[in-house]
């Protein structure tokens, strides 16, 4: 087994901070950003996935300000809603430092991850971030249509502060709460939060290090957190024993309510109330496959969500399902498209990605040894910005046929 690979110590470090009022029906703030670029680049690139259309179509909108790149006023542009150039010039191995103020407007009980409910408050995807892929440049996928994700962004560190009005507001985040109102998240690609009025459970998992489990149920969901909390150590166990050590020392869960599903974020997963079941583990599966090995979710879809579907199968005992499964017309053969192309097919994006996926990895072989491949695959790219090329090399170390197999559902390097 190959060695994991170490988060890069150039990395972004973000200093952001949070003031949730409910009052207004705004979040805002200021944020900073130290980024180095590995190649030389003209511009900045910022996304702002609330003004994306599922978003901005039930109200939500970010709006930036007071910008200023090296500590003087910097000149702006969007190149459309979700996304912010700032030009300029930035040779590579430079650190520079960006910043800005912004302000989210919030829109109402949606079933997204930018949605309040009462005092209940999903804040996924929700302040300025860098697009930057090392090695490629930035990513400018456009926003999907509908309820999917398409953001890519390099591991970094997040320094977070956040205040609520009302005081007394609960706040459950990515990374660690190390004092009142202040959280740190080291070696994450995105830092989400929610606030509501929750009941807490904690619990711990050998994941095999000891992970911290923290579950908030949101007041009138009627879920008790602690059996989500003991749900989500049994598969923090399980999925470490397949796919390699959990990355980090905390894993936080928060339920609140109009929300069908779940929503993956580094170290933090929202989920709605009536999701214990394949929910949980399929989210707790994008922790290795999406927040460890990261990957354009725009332009590979398949890498996060047919990878997370395949450990959800195999610690619900699904897989074999998933594995006979026949994917209709328009979906079978497909499996290595864009989310450009699941937005004009969306009836066919659950069975051509996540459930292809799965079938597809699920037709190597030997299961336990396709959960080899992948922790190859986890150690050799964790903290990266992984390639179909990434996964299917990692495939063909325990599987010489593995290029054919992918191919034949439609994925290519
Ligand atoms: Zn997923």
């Amino acid at each position: 087994m190959p060695a994991r690979a170490q988060p890069d110590p150039n990395r972004p470090r973000y200093t952001l901070t949070v003031n949730v009022d409910l009052p207004s029906n705004s979040v805002s703030g200021d944020l900073k950003v130290r980024f180095t670029p590995d190649a030389p680049t003209d511009k900045l690139v910022f996304r702002l996935w609330p003004n994306g259309p599922a978003l901005a179509g039930v109200g939500s909108h970010l709006d930036v300000g007071n910008i200023t790149v090296g500590g003087t006023a910097a000149p702006s542009s969007f190149s459309n809603p979700t996304t912010l150039v700032l030009p300029g010039t930035h040779p590579a191995g430079q650190p520079v430092d960006a910043a800005m103020t912004w302000r989210l407007t919030l829109p109402g009980a949606v079933n997204d991850r930018v949605a309040r409910i009462g005092d209940a408050v999903r804040l996924g995807s929700f302040f300025p971030i860098l697009p930057w892929e090392s090695g490629v440049g930035w990513d400018d996928e456009p926003p999907p249509p509908q309820f999917a994700e398409a953001s890519t962004a390099p591991t970094a560190d997040f320094d977070v502060t956040v205040t609520t009005n009302p005081a007394d507001l609960g706040v459950l985040a990515s990374g660690t709460q190390d004092r009142p109102g202040h959280w740190s998240a080291t070696a994450v690609r995105d830092f989400a939060m929610s606030t509501g009025r929750f009941t807490v459970a904690t619990a711990t998992a050998r994941a095999p290090d000891p992970v911290s489990v923290t579950v908030g149920a949101s007041a009138g969901t009627g879920v008790d957190p602690a059996q989500f909390a003991a749900k989500a150590v049994n598969v923090l166990q399980t999925h470490s024993a397949r796919f390699g050590p959990y990355a980090w020392s905390t894993y936080t869960l928060a339920i609140t309510p109009s929300l069908s599903g779940g929503i993956e974020y580094p170290t933090f997963v929202m989920q709605g109330p009536s999701t214990i079941g394949r929910t949980t583990s399929h989210e707790l599966g994008h922790q290795w496959f999406y927040s460890l090995v990261g990957n354009n979710q725009g332009r590979d879809p398949w890498l996060d969500e047919g990878l997370a579907t395949y450990a959800e199968g195999r610690y619900e005992g699904t897989i074999d399902g998933f594995k006979t499964a026949s994917i209709g017309a328009g979906a079978a053969g497909h499996l290595g498209e864009p989310m450009t192309y699941w937005g004009n097919n969306h009836a066919f994006y659950n069975q051509g990605v996540y459930i292809q996926g799965a079938k597809a990895l699920a037709n190597l072989g030997d299961l336990n040894l396709v959960d080899c491949a992948l922790r190859i695959y986890a150690a050799r790219n964790a903290y990266r910005i992984a390639r179909p090329a990434d996964l299917i090399n990692s495939l063909a170390a325990v599987f010489p046929n593995a290029a054919q197999v992918m191919a034949s559902f439609g994925a290519h390097p």
